[in-house]
């Protein structure tokens, strides 16, 4: 490939903080809000024009979907997104779950609202494209903007990317699950104009479930059992209905999946049914073929549904999500790689800075939380290897396969995100390092926080 050499450049220093938490999601402004609430300066950076990441710019509500009566759940700034949200009405009852779905378009308001709150420095519009390295330390990240490049100092990074984009280019090493195995991405879209009653007349008359989702593709699973007599709000029949009416292509077998969230104002959310295969969310030339084809197919969607689920006749799209759904990127080879024994087996961890129920969800396995076992999340988890003075937070902390189904749903990403804003603020409080830090610490400012720890 040609190449050309970029010429070096004098870049100016627009702010020096204690904590820089790169990327908004459920991990990073959950490592923010703790973070600052810890005591220490702290500013958030995040690429796009909203907090909440996948929340808000991809349209997940589901926060909680896996709670059950028995289930015994996190504690923390991660329930406490749930409780805010509906406070401020950004958030809907779920029908499959003791939760709340959350409105991904008024969470964005909550997220401004609770890191002013907090008193973080919020930066958006600034993708973060370097780290600033000193040897095996980073001392924080360039940025590029409609200002152009600009740096941002830190005594301690966050990495919050979802991609672990800092730790990667910082020089820790990262996997990928093969681009043919890894989770699909999805472009989430939601409608307007659908007849509420008329449409949960159609779900109750036939009643769907989880044995439903066994099929093709995405929804393929397998479960402990337990699972497959209880309700999911699952739509492949009418996409079944015009494949056979000829109204969608014949190679476009595999639209199914769940809805979130139906309106008494008849807003249908949280459409789930486009899934897009071998998608690396790394590589600019596969998201871009995924938008382009995952739109594709959710104007056939919709046509489907408008024809064949009742309620849904005079319905029409409202929204795309802001970009495409990614779900498996790079996940960090941490001090501590979570085992597919651990979130199944009840994992306990002397370094746990949180819990988190046995959801399992993911490649395949789906295993609800409907009997009250979890596991605890520990520190070393995020503690990248080969750099120093940066944690990881959310969906890309260290794990195999099954530990990651269950790591990146919401929820527990809101779990690592507060024990590695705890931990960050304490570790510039006290001079200490991340591999030297006072865990007990750690853990009684969580617990303070609201966090449940064992
Ligand atoms: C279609 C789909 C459906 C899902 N359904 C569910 C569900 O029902 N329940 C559930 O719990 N989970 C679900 N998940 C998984 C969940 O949404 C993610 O695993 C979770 O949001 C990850 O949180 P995070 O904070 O690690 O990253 P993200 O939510 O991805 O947030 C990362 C943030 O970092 C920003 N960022 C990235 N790179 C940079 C950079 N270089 N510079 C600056 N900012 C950057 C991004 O813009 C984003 O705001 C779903 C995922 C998808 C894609």
């Amino acid at each position: 490939m040609t190449q050309i050499l970029e010429p070096a450049r004098a870049i100016d220093v627009i702010v020096e903080t204690d904590v820089l938490v790169v990327g908004a999601g459920p991990g990073g402004l959950a490592a923010a809000l703790a973070c600052a609430r810890a005591g220490v300066r702290t500013v958030l950076l995040e690429r796009y024009g909203c907090l909440g990441g996948n929340i808000t710019q991809v349209g997940v509500e589901g926060f909680a979907w896996y709670r059950h009566e028995q289930t015994v759940d996190s504690e923390g700034i991660g329930p406490e997104f749930e409780a805010r949200a509906r406070a401020m009405g950004a958030a809907m009852p779920e029908p499959q779950s003791l939760s709340h779905a959350l409105d991904a378009e008024m969470f964005k308001h909550v997220g401004d609202v609770m890191a002013q709150e907090a008193g973080v420095q919020v930066m958006l519009h600034r993708l973060c494209v370097a780290p600033i390295m000193d040897g095996p330390v980073i001392r924080g990240v360039i940025v590029e903007s409609k200002a152009g490049r600009e740096a941002i100092l830190a005594k301690r990074v966050i990495d919050g990317t979802g991609d672990a984009d800092i730790a990667h280019r910082a020089g820790a090493p990262t996997h990928k699950t093969p681009k043919e195995a890894m989770m699909a991405a999805s472009v989430m879209f939601s409608m307007s104009g659908v007849n509420p009653q008329r449409f949960m007349e159609a779900v109750r008359a036939d009643p769907q479930t989880y044995a439903d989702w066994r099929g093709n593709g995405e929804w393929s699973i397998e479960t402990t059992g337990k699972e497959d007599d209880m309700f999911s709000p699952f739509l492949r029949k009418p996409f079944r209905k015009a494949a056979e009416a000829g109204l969608l292509p014949g190679a476009l077998s595999t639209i199914a999946g769940t809805w979130g969230a139906v309106s008494d104002q008849g807003d249908l959310t949280y459409l789930n049914l486009i899934s897009l295969p071998a998608c690396d969310g790394t590589d600019p030339d596969d998201l871009t073929a995924g938008e382009i084809e995952g739109r594709r197919q959710a104007v056939h969607a919709i046509a489907a549904l408008k024809a064949f689920m009742p309620g849904c006749e005079d319905a029409k799209l409202r929204n795309f999500g802001m970009t495409l759904g990614v779900r498996d990127t790079r996940k960090i080879d941490a001090a501590y790689n979570l085992t597919a024994e651990d979130v199944r087996g009840q994992g306990r961890f002397e370094d746990s800075i949180g819990i988190f129920p046995e959801f399992i969800d993911g490649y395949g396995l789906l295993i609800l939380p409907t009997t009250g076992r979890y596991f605890q999340v520990p520190y070393r988890s995020m503690l990248p290897k080969g750099v120093e003075n940066l944690l990881v937070a959310g969906r890309s902390i260290g794990g195999d396969r099954t530990s990651h189904a269950a790591v990146r749903n919401m929820m527990c990403c809101a779990v690592s995100g507060q024990g590695a804003g705890v931990a960050a603020a304490l570790s510039v409080k006290t001079g200490r390092g991340f591999s030297e830090l006072d865990l007990a610490a750690v853990q009684a400012e969580l617990v303070r926080q609201g966090a449940r720890v064992w």
